[in-house]
């Protein structure tokens, strides 16, 4: 399983299956994508990291439509108070 050790510097890729290896990246996107290639290149049966991160960015988007649609609503309140 590929992991990510996210702190307020960096972000640290490590697997499992693979204790030799590890990566680190500044940006919570880049580390996804470093964990996903290590994944299809090293593990190209297993998806389970790809699907984690795809569903979390899901989630992630969701949220941020969600959000807008608030501050839209809340906009029209203001608009009609
Ligand atoms: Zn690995």
């Amino acid at each position: 399983m590929i992991r990510l050790d996210i702190s307020a510097r960096s972000v640290v890729i490590t697997c499992d299956a693979c204790p030799y290896w590890s990566a680190i990246q500044l940006e919570r996107a880049d580390a996804e994508q470093s964990g996903a290639r290590h994944e299809a290149l090293v593990h190209p049966d297993s998806y389970d990291f790809r699907q984690r991160i795809a569903a979390a960015n899901h989630r992630r988007r969701a949220r941020h439509a969600g959000s807008e649609h608030a501050l839209t609503m809340s906009m029209d309140v203001l608009i009609v108070d």
